[in-house]
Protein backbone atom coordinates (compact mmCIF):
# COMPACT_ATOMS: atom_id res chain seq x y z
CA UNK A 1 0.00 0.00 0.00
CA UNK A 2 0.99 3.62 -0.86
CA UNK A 3 1.68 5.62 2.23
CA UNK A 4 1.51 9.51 1.08
CA UNK A 5 4.48 10.96 2.78
CA UNK A 6 4.92 14.58 3.29
CA UNK A 7 8.26 16.36 3.66
CA UNK A 8 8.97 18.26 7.08
CA UNK A 9 10.01 21.81 6.53
CA UNK A 10 12.42 22.04 9.13
CA UNK A 11 13.86 19.02 9.33
CA UNK A 12 13.32 17.47 5.70
CA UNK A 13 12.06 14.27 7.02
CA UNK A 14 9.39 12.26 5.30
CA UNK A 15 6.60 11.26 7.49
CA UNK A 16 3.02 10.23 7.15
CA UNK A 17 0.83 13.17 7.41
CA UNK A 18 -0.67 12.35 10.62
CA UNK A 19 2.63 12.77 12.09
CA UNK A 20 2.90 16.18 10.84
CA UNK A 21 0.78 19.67 11.34
CA UNK A 22 -0.34 21.20 7.75
CA UNK A 23 0.62 25.09 7.43
CA UNK A 24 -0.83 27.33 4.38
CA UNK A 25 0.98 30.26 3.26
CA UNK A 26 -0.86 33.65 4.14
CA UNK A 27 1.75 35.83 2.60
CA UNK A 28 5.50 36.05 1.32
CA UNK A 29 7.25 34.34 4.50
CA UNK A 30 3.92 34.32 6.81
CA UNK A 31 2.70 31.25 7.66
CA UNK A 32 -0.68 29.61 9.40
CA UNK A 33 -1.79 26.95 11.06
CA UNK A 34 -4.28 24.94 8.76
CA UNK A 35 -5.88 22.68 12.45
CA UNK A 36 -8.46 20.92 10.43
CA UNK A 37 -6.41 20.21 7.13
CA UNK A 38 -9.60 22.03 5.31
CA UNK A 39 -7.87 24.99 3.10
CA UNK A 40 -7.92 25.03 -0.35
CA UNK A 41 -4.09 26.07 -1.01
CA UNK A 42 -1.29 24.39 -1.24
CA UNK A 43 0.17 22.49 2.11
CA UNK A 44 3.45 22.63 4.08
CA UNK A 45 4.39 20.28 6.73
CA UNK A 46 5.82 20.51 10.01
CA UNK A 47 6.55 17.09 12.13
CA UNK A 48 4.42 17.48 15.26
CA UNK A 49 7.60 17.33 17.39
CA UNK A 50 8.62 19.85 20.26
CA UNK A 51 12.08 19.88 18.34
CA UNK A 52 10.77 20.95 15.36
CA UNK A 53 7.77 23.36 16.66
CA UNK A 54 10.63 25.42 18.65
CA UNK A 55 12.97 25.54 15.60
CA UNK A 56 9.93 26.63 13.29
CA UNK A 57 9.58 29.56 16.15
CA UNK A 58 12.95 30.77 15.77
CA UNK A 59 12.71 30.13 11.68
CA UNK A 60 13.71 33.54 9.66
CA UNK A 61 11.95 32.64 6.65
CA UNK A 62 8.79 30.89 7.92
CA UNK A 63 7.11 33.17 10.30
CA UNK A 64 4.21 32.01 12.28
CA UNK A 65 2.15 34.21 14.84
CA UNK A 66 2.43 32.65 18.86
CA UNK A 67 -0.88 32.01 19.27
CA UNK A 68 -0.63 29.74 16.10
CA UNK A 69 2.75 28.09 17.14
CA UNK A 70 1.32 27.60 20.85
CA UNK A 71 -1.88 26.13 19.52
CA UNK A 72 0.69 22.96 18.33
CA UNK A 73 2.33 23.05 20.92
CA UNK A 74 -1.09 22.33 22.61
CA UNK A 75 -1.74 19.53 20.53
CA UNK A 76 1.19 17.48 21.00
CA UNK A 77 0.72 14.76 23.38
CA UNK A 78 0.88 15.60 27.11
CA UNK A 79 4.32 13.31 27.91
CA UNK A 80 5.84 15.48 24.95
CA UNK A 81 4.30 18.83 26.33
CA UNK A 82 7.05 20.76 27.88
CA UNK A 83 5.62 24.15 29.15
CA UNK A 84 9.79 25.94 28.32
CA UNK A 85 9.38 25.09 24.72
CA UNK A 86 5.93 26.43 25.09
CA UNK A 87 6.86 29.87 26.98
CA UNK A 88 10.37 30.25 24.41
CA UNK A 89 7.72 30.25 21.63
CA UNK A 90 6.04 32.64 22.92
CA UNK A 91 8.75 34.90 24.64
CA UNK A 92 8.52 37.51 21.92
CA UNK A 93 4.92 37.99 21.68
CA UNK A 94 2.89 40.82 23.73
CA UNK A 95 1.60 37.66 25.82
CA UNK A 96 4.15 37.83 28.43
CA UNK A 97 5.17 39.46 31.60
CA UNK A 98 7.81 37.99 33.69
CA UNK A 99 9.52 38.83 37.33
CA UNK A 100 7.83 39.86 40.43
CA UNK A 101 7.29 44.14 39.33
CA UNK A 102 6.09 43.51 36.00
CA UNK A 103 3.74 40.77 37.04
CA UNK A 104 1.78 42.47 40.02
CA UNK A 105 1.56 45.12 37.84
CA UNK A 106 -0.21 43.46 35.32
CA UNK A 107 -1.97 40.72 37.48
CA UNK A 108 -5.31 42.46 36.46
CA UNK A 109 -4.72 41.34 33.16
CA UNK A 110 -3.28 37.98 34.11
CA UNK A 111 -4.70 34.61 32.59
CA UNK A 112 -2.33 32.12 33.81
CA UNK A 113 0.82 31.73 36.22
CA UNK A 114 4.23 29.69 35.91
CA UNK A 115 5.82 30.02 39.39
CA UNK A 116 9.55 28.75 39.68
CA UNK A 117 9.45 25.73 42.04
CA UNK A 118 12.54 27.71 43.95
CA UNK A 119 10.46 31.06 44.21
CA UNK A 120 11.14 33.02 47.51
CA UNK A 121 8.17 31.89 50.32
CA UNK A 122 7.86 35.75 50.46
CA UNK A 123 6.91 36.38 46.91
CA UNK A 124 5.00 32.99 46.46
CA UNK A 125 2.50 34.37 49.33
CA UNK A 126 1.93 37.39 48.00
CA UNK A 127 1.32 35.84 44.23
CA UNK A 128 -1.17 32.82 45.16
CA UNK A 129 -3.09 35.78 47.54
CA UNK A 130 -3.42 37.33 43.91
CA UNK A 131 -4.16 34.41 42.19
CA UNK A 132 -6.46 33.17 44.01
CA UNK A 133 -8.66 36.70 44.63
CA UNK A 134 -8.40 36.73 40.81
CA UNK A 135 -9.03 33.33 40.02
CA UNK A 136 -6.15 32.89 38.08
CA UNK A 137 -4.96 29.50 37.16
CA UNK A 138 -1.06 28.55 38.02
CA UNK A 139 1.82 25.79 37.87
CA UNK A 140 5.30 25.28 39.33
CA UNK A 141 7.43 24.54 36.87
CA UNK A 142 11.34 24.55 36.57
CA UNK A 143 13.38 26.47 38.76
CA UNK A 144 14.22 30.34 38.64
CA UNK A 145 17.42 29.72 36.24
CA UNK A 146 15.63 27.94 33.77
CA UNK A 147 12.75 30.04 33.64
CA UNK A 148 15.03 33.03 33.22
CA UNK A 149 16.92 31.60 30.42
CA UNK A 150 13.94 31.83 28.39
CA UNK A 151 13.93 35.83 28.67
CA UNK A 152 18.19 35.84 28.79
CA UNK A 153 18.04 37.10 32.43
CA UNK A 154 19.99 35.26 35.58
CA UNK A 155 16.59 34.23 37.42
CA UNK A 156 12.75 35.12 36.90
CA UNK A 157 10.42 33.95 39.55
CA UNK A 158 7.48 34.32 37.88
CA UNK A 159 5.77 34.38 34.66
CA UNK A 160 2.54 35.56 33.41
CA UNK A 161 0.56 34.39 30.25
CA UNK A 162 -1.72 37.69 29.21
CA UNK A 163 -3.50 36.18 26.36
CA UNK A 164 -6.48 33.55 27.10
CA UNK A 165 -5.86 31.85 24.20
CA UNK A 166 -2.40 30.94 25.43
CA UNK A 167 -3.43 30.22 28.71
CA UNK A 168 -5.84 28.04 27.78
CA UNK A 169 -3.14 26.13 25.38
CA UNK A 170 -1.12 25.68 28.64
CA UNK A 171 -3.83 24.43 31.07
CA UNK A 172 -5.08 21.67 28.77
ZN1 LIG B 1 10.57 17.88 11.33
Amino acid sequence: MAVHERTCLICKEKKEKKDLFRLVKSGETNYKFDEKQRQQSRGYYVCKSPECLKRLSKHKKIKMSSEDLMKMLSLLKKTEKDYLNILKAMKNSQALSFGMNMVLEDIEHTHFLVLAEDISEKNEKKLLAKARELKINYVYYGNKDQLGEIFGKNEVSVIAVKSKKMARGLID
